[in-house]
C-alpha cells in the first residue's frame, strides 16, 4: 500500500475531528447483543444499508457444502469411534509415524474407504477424503497423498496398462506401500537437473539405477525411512549407442525400483535409505534419504507412457523433444498441487473459525462502567481478521472450480483444459498456501496467549501447512510459471490466436488498457458505483493487464544486453507482481459468480457483502499502483477506504453464520478457545483445573 496516500487519508480524517467519538460510539453499540451499527456510520454513505443482514444458515451452509460431504462425515465417524486412531497433542516423532500409517491402514482396511479409485476417476471424491483426513490429522492426509497421489499416480499416470495390472490392486490395498522420489541433494525445483541415472544394460533387459554422487541422493522421499517398499524413482534414462560417445542421455523418465523386500522389510540390495530426521511439522510421515548403487530393475519397470525403451534399446516416443517429455511428464502431476491448494483452503478455514469464534468470545476494556466488549469489535481486530473471512470464501469457490476443471481435464484430455489447469494449479496453489500460512500467524496472535497454546492447535497447523509453500513446486517458481504462461499467450494474442477459457478477459481488458482511463469514472465514488462486479472485476483486470503489458516491454528491453535469463530475472519481482494479480483477478471472477448463482437471497447477500469486501480490501492494499496511473482519483481513494471499513464491520455482523457455514465437525475446531460457550470451563479442564 501506498504508505504516503494512506497518511494522507488518515490526516484528513483526523482533521474531520470525529474519529474519536466516532470510534468510542461505535465500541459502545457493539456490546448489545443485537449488534446494531453505530449511528454515525448512518449519517455517513451508509444509511440504507444499516440494519444487520438476517443469514438463513442452513441454505448458506447448504450452498458451500461439497458433493461428497458423506463420504467426509463417514471417516469423521470412523475416527470418532476410535480413540486410539487419535493424534494426541504430545507425541514423539516415531509414534507419531506409527499412528499415521496405523490410521490409514485402519481408514482403507476397517473402514473400507479406497481413495486411489478414485485418483483418476473420481478427484473430486479424491480431494474431499484428503480434506477431511487431513483434519483429522496433517501428516495422515499427506502420508494419504504420497501413497495414492504421488506414487500411485505416478504409476497409473505414467504408466501405462502392464503396470496399472501389476500394481493397483497391492497400491490400493497398502500391500504396496510407496514413494515418490524425484528430489535429490542438490536439485530441488530444477527438476531436469537431476541426476539419479538408469543405464539400459542390453545383455540382461534391465535397467541400472545409480546414485553417481551424494548430490544425487533422494531426499525428503515421504515414506522412504519407514513404510514404503518401491519408489517410483526420476532419473536420466541413459542408453547405449554405436557412435564415439558410446551412451546417450534421453532425459529424465520415471522408474518403479523396489526398495524393500515384500516379506521381510528389510532394505533391498544395493539400495540405502536414511531418516530425514525430526521436522518442523509432519512428523507423522517418514521422510527418508535414498542412495542407489547399481540396482538393477526389469526394462518393463520403466513407466512408459511418454516414451520406451524396446528389447534392443531402441528409443521411441510420441512426443518429438526432450523437453517435450519432461512437460508431459510433469504435466500429469498436476493433481498433487490441485490437492494441496484445496487442502490449503481446508487449513484456512480452520484457523479462521477459531480466530473468530474466540474473538465474537473473549472481551478486553470497555468504555467506562460498562461491561467489556467482545474483541471482534475492535476496529483492529476485524481489520485483521475479516477480509481474512472474505478471502476464505474467495479461495473456496476458486478451489472448487479447479478441482471441477481437474476432472474435466482428466475425462477430455482436451489440450487447452490442460494448458488452463497446469496454469491455475501453479497459480493458486502458490497464492492460496502463501495466503493461509502468513493467516496462521494472524490468527494466532487474534487470540493473544490462548492462541499459544497447543491444545488451541494454531502451533501444529502452522508447522504442518508451512511446508505447502515450498512441495509440489516452491510457490516462487510456480508463479513464474503462471507468469510464463501469460507471456505466451499475451505474444499469441497479439499474433491473433486464441486465449483460453481461463485468460480470455485479457482480449477485452488489454484494450482497455492501451486507451487513457474514462476521467468520469476515476471520480465516481458511489457506494453502488464501487460494489457494482464490473467496476472491481475491470480494476483487477486492468491491474493485470497493465503488469503484463509494462513487463512484456522490459523484457523485451533487457533482453538484448542481458538475454534471456538475465532479463527474466532482472523483471523477477514484476513478473511475480503480475502471477499474483491475475490470479487475484481470476479468484474474484469466480466469486463474483458463485454470488450470483446462490439461491438463497439471504445467503447471497451475506456472501455478496464478503466478495465485495474482499475486492475492495485488495484494491485498498494496492491502492498505491491505481493512484500513479490515475485510475482512480483521490476522493474515490478515500471512499474505497472507508467503504473496506464499513464491510469489514458488516462481516463481522455475520461473521458466526459465515464460519458455521463452513459446517467444520467438532474435532476439528476442538480447540478450547474455539467453543461456542463455557469455554473458560473447558479450558480449564485441559490444563487439569
Ligand atoms: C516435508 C517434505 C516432504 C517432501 N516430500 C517429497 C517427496 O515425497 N518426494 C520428493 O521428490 N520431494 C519431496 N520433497 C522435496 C520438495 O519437493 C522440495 O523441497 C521442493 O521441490 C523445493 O526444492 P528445494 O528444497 O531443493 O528448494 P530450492 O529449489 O533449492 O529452493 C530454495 C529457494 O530458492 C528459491 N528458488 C529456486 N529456484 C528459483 C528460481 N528459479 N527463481 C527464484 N527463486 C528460486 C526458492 O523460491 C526457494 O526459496 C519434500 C520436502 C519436504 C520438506
Amino acid at each position: 500500500m501506498d504508505s504516503r496516500r494512506e497518511k494522507n487519508l488518515m490526516a484528513e480524517e483526523e482533521s474531520d475531528g470525529l474519529i474519536a467519538a466516532r470510534r468510542i460510539q461505535r465500541l459502545s453499540l457493539h456490546i448489545s447483543p443485537s449488534l446494531t451499527p453505530p449511528p454515525l456510520l448512518q449519517t455517513e454513505t451508509c444509511s440504507a444499508r444499516s440494519k444487520k443482514l438476517d443469514v438463513d444458515g442452513q441454505a448458506l451452509a447448504l450452498y458451500m457444502r461439497g458433493k461428497h460431504m458423506d463420504i467426509q462425515e463417514e471417516i469423521f465417524d470412523f475416527f470418532n469411534s476410535r480413540p486410539d486412531l487419535q493424534t494426541p497433542i504430545e507425541i514423539s516423532k516415531d509414534d507419531h509415524r506409527e499412528l499415521c500409517m496405523n490410521q490409514l491402514l485402519g481408514l482403507v482396511r476397517e473402514a473400507g474407504i479406497r481413495p486411489f479409485r478414485y485418483v483418476a476417476d473420481d478427484p473430486e471424491k479424491y480431494f474431499a477424503i484428503m480434506e477431511a483426513v487431513g483434519s483429522v490429522d496433517m501428516s495422515l492426509g499427506i502420508k494419504m497423498g504420497v501413497q495414492y497421489s504421488l506414487w500411485g499416480g505416478s504409476v497409473i499416470n505414467l504408466g501405462t496398462k502392464k503396470h496399472r495390472d501389476k500394481y493397483f490392486d497391492g497400491i490400493d490395498n497398502l500391500d504396496y506401500t510407496g514413494c515418490f522420489a524425484m528430489t535429490e541433494l542438490h536439485h530441488g525445483s530444477n527438476v531436469q537437473g537431476l541426476q539419479t541415472t538408469a543405464t539400459f544394460d542390453p545383455l540382461k533387459d534391465e535397467f541400472v539405477i545409480d546414485t553417481p554422487h551424494d548430490g544425487a541422493i533422494k531426499w525428503w522421499i515421504g515414506n522412504a525411512a519407514v513404510h514404503g517398499k518401491f519408489a517410483t524413482v526420476f532419473a536420466r534414462l541413459i542408453l547405449p549407442t554405436h557412435d564415439s560417445k558410446g551412451v546417450s542421455d534421453m532425459g529424465v523418465h520415471a522408474f518403479i525400483v523396489p526398495i524393500r523386500d515384500m516379506k521381510t522389510h528389510q532394505t533391498l540390495p544395493g539400495v540405502e535409505i536414511q531418516d530425514c530426521g525430526h521436522k518442523v511439522g509432519l512428523n507423522g510421515v517418514d521422510n527418508g534419504a535414498l542412495r542407489f548403487r547399481s540396482v538393477r530393475i526389469p526394462r518393463d519397470n520403466l513407466l512408459n507412457r511418454f516414451g520406451d525403451v524396446s528389447r534392443d534399446g531402441t528409443y521411441t516416443s510420441s512426443l518429438p523433444t526432450i523437453n517435450k517429455r519432461f512437460g508431459a511428464t510433469l504435466g500429469e502431476l498436476v493433481g498433487g498441487r490441485v490437492g494441496l491448494a484445496y487442502a490449503s483452503v481446508g487449513v484456512l478455514k480452520i484457523s479462521a473459525t477459531i480466530a473468530i469464534r474466540y474473538s465474537l468470545l473473549r472481551q478486553q476494556f470497555g468504555p467506562p462502567k460498562q461491561p467489556e466488549v467482545s474483541i471482534l469489535d475492535y476496529q483492529s481486530q476485524q481489520h485483521k481478521l475479516m477480509p481474512m473471512l472474505a478471502s476464505t470464501y474467495a479461495y473456496h469457490f476458486a478451489t472448487v472450480y479447479l478441482v471441477e476443471k481437474y476432472s474435466e481435464m482428466k475425462k477430455t484430455h482436451d489440450e487447452q483444459l490442460v494448458a488452463d489447469v497446469h496454469a491455475l494449479s501453479a497459480g493458486l496453489k502458490s497464492y492460496v498456501t502463501s495466503y493461509t500460512a502468513k493467516a496462521l500467524s494472524v490468527c494466532r496472535e487474534a487470540c493473544g496467549g490462548h492462541g499459544y497454546a497447543a491444545v488451541n492447535r494454531f502451533g501444529s497447523l502452522r508447522n504442518d501447512h508451512d511446508i505447502f509453500q515450498t512441495f509440489e513446486g516452491d510457490n516462487t517458481v510456480l508463479l513464474q510459471q503462471v507468469a510464463a504462461d501469460l507471456l505466451k499467450r499475451y505474444k499469441e494474442k497479439f499474433q491473433g490466436g486464441t486465449l483460453t477459457v481461463t485468460w480470455s478477459y485479457l482480449r477485452e481488458s488489454m484494450n482497455t488498457y492501451l486507451s487513457q482511463p474514462n476521467p468520469v469514472t476515476t471520480r465516481w465514488e458511489g457506494e453502488d458505483h464501487l460494489r457494482d462486479p464490473k467496476f472491481q472485476l475491470d480494476a483487477f483486470r486492468y491491474r493485470t493487464s497493465r503488469l503484463l503489458q509494462n513487463v512484456a516491454a522490459r523484457l523485451q528491453k533487457h533482453s538484448k544486453t542481458l538475454g534471456g535469463f538475465g532479463a527474466w530475472n532482472r523483471c523477477l519481482n514484476h513478473l511475480l507482481t503480475l502471477a499474483e494479480s491475475h490470479i487475484e483477478t481470476v479468484i474474484l471472477a469466480k466469486f463474483i459468480e458463485a454470488v450470483k448463482n446462490c439461491p438463497d437471497p439471504s445467503a447471497r447477500a451475506a456472501l455478496k457483502l464478503a466478495c465485495d469486501l474482499y475486492a475492495l480490501d485488495r484494491i485498498w492494499k494496492d491502492i498505491g499502483t491505481y493512484r500513479n496511473v490515475d485510475y482512480v482519483a483521490p476522493n474515490k481513494a478515500k471512499a474505497i477506504h472507508k467503504l473496506t471499513e464499513y464491510l469489514s464491520f458488516q462481516v463481522r455482523n455475520v461473521a458466526k453464520e459465515l464460519v458455521d457455514a463452513f459446517e467444520l465437525p467438532d474435532h476439528v475446531t476442538r480447540a478450547p478457545i474455539a467453543m461456542q460457550s463455557d469455554a473458560y470451563s473447558q479450558y480449564t479442564q485441559v490444563v487439569g483445573f
